[in-house]
């Protein structure tokens, strides 16, 4: 184990948990040295939704850790860090559907246990507070205290303020491990060697080649949507939307009639811009550079079901975004197991834009020996025995 502040310390990947490690790290006078096989946030992290929420997740470690993750996007805007680009918001998970009612009343109930704000809106009530909505909405649960981030914008906005320069075109192809094998002493790149006290892997789904995890970790592919600015239809929309069918595709509550088709769950999210940023999918495959017209129409057709009104706004465009999933849907958060100055943090699906300051914090904790802020007994890479460096 770490016992003191290393004074080196090499991050593996430059999206939002490599850039929040490296912010805490620089924070703390660490040298830090941030690379990246292509560029900051080109990966998942630049293409994403932005969600920074409580409301779909999953009971459990995964509520308890974005209660923690959406308290400290607060704490870093009021400090003035994330100040214009967290956008506070509601989330309103809505229900279409008798089996979507069951399935968000006992979310609502596991929500509230948690201790989050939620309110429970009947169908009148909703039609009230949310003229846009079609009247197939049978009731909503409004989750309070949530909000929004453009994942690339946070991830500039730590770089930036911490001074970090990112090594871009960098891609680490192994680890070298001393002769006991216990502790890394460089990491190969193409340029040569690099070496450091110690070593963060936030490598997304780059992670798997680097730590041996191919077997655990799968790409999952989720295409979005961008609308035009549509302002009043914007303002009148008291928060983003979430279908109760987005809880079943992402696995948050369990599925009664099996997952939805192509992992389709509706969020629709009024952004700061006045346009709507509608997703998504959730498709086990990597491929991020194809959209496909049956997912597009998919979700249009949707969206339009739920908020009639945007079948007279146009499509902008489309893009492709690939989330890093575990086996068992918790992250990687914390030590390699055998090796004593590693450290690993990806697998965060669909939740790496709310917990990845979090994350970045933890991370920093961890390598200066210190305890973590919140608990990460769950995430412990160690839970997979198999786990260790790539030969
Ligand atoms: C469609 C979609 C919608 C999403 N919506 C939300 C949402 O609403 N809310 C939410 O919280 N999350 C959301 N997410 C999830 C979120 O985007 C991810 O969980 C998060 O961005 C993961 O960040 P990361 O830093 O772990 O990985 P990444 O952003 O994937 O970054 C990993 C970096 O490592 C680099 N890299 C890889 N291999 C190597 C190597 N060998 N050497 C050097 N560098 C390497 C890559 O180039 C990349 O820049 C969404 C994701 C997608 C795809």
């Amino acid at each position: 184990m770490q016992t003191r502040t290393p004074s080196t310390v090499i991050v593996v990947g430059s999206g939002i948990v490599g850039a929040g490690t490296a912010y805490f790290l620089a924070k703390r006078g660490v040298a830090v040295q941030l690379l990246d096989a292509a560029a900051p946030a080109a990966e998942a992290t630049g293409a994403a939704d932005g969600a920074v929420s409580v409301a779909s997740k999953r009971p459990g470690p995964m509520m308890q850790a974005a209660l923690a993750g959406v308290a400290l996007y607060r704490e870093l805007a009021q400090a003035g860090l994330f100040a214009d680009i967290f956008k506070t918001r509601s989330t309103f998970i809505i229900a279409s559907s008798n089996e979507e009612c069951t399935v968000l009343t006992s979310h609502a109930d596991a929500l509230a246990g948690a201790g989050v704000r939620v309110e429970r809106l009947g169908a009148a009530m909703l039609r009230e507070r949310f003229p846009a909505l079609s009247s197939n909405a049978m009731m909503a649960v409004e989750v309070h205290d949530e909000g929004h981030a453009i994942g690339y914008q946070i991830v500039h906005r730590l770089l930036t303020a911490s001074g970090t320069l990112v090594s871009r075109r960098t891609p680490v192809e192994g680890l070298v491990t001393a002769p006991d094998g216990r502790r890394i002493v460089a990491i190969a790149t193409p340029q040569g060697n690099i070496h450091a006290d110690a070593v963060v892997i936030a490598a997304g789904n780059g992670s798997g080649k680097l730590l041996g995890l191919e077997q655990i970790l799968t790409p999952r592919k989720g295409q979005l949507l961008i609308t035009e600015r549509a302002p009043a239809l914007n303002a009148a929309m008291a928060g983003s939307i979430m279908s109760g069918r987005y809880l079943l595709s992402k696995g948050s509550q369990p599925a009664g009639n099996g997952k939805p088709a192509r992992g389709l769950g509706l969020v629709i999210d009024p952004l700061s811009t006045g346009q709507f940023l509608i997703g998504g999918t959730r498709e086990d495959h990597g491929d991020r550079r194809t959209n496909d017209i049956d997912a597009v129409s998919h979700i249009l057709a949707d969206a339009v079901a739920l908020v009639p009104e945007l079948a007279g706004v146009r499509l902008l465009r489309s893009f492709a975004g690939v989330r890093t999933a575990v086996a068992d849907s918790l992250p990687l958060i914390g030590r390699v197991p055998g090796l004593e100055n590693a450290y690993v943090a990806t697998g965060f699906e669909g939740d790496g834009i709310c917990l990845g300051p979090i994350t970045g914090k933890v991370m920093s904790e961890l390598v200066c020996g210190e305890s973590p802020c919140i608990d990460i007994a769950p995430f412990d890479p160690a839970r997979f025995p198999r786990l260790g460096v790539a030969a």
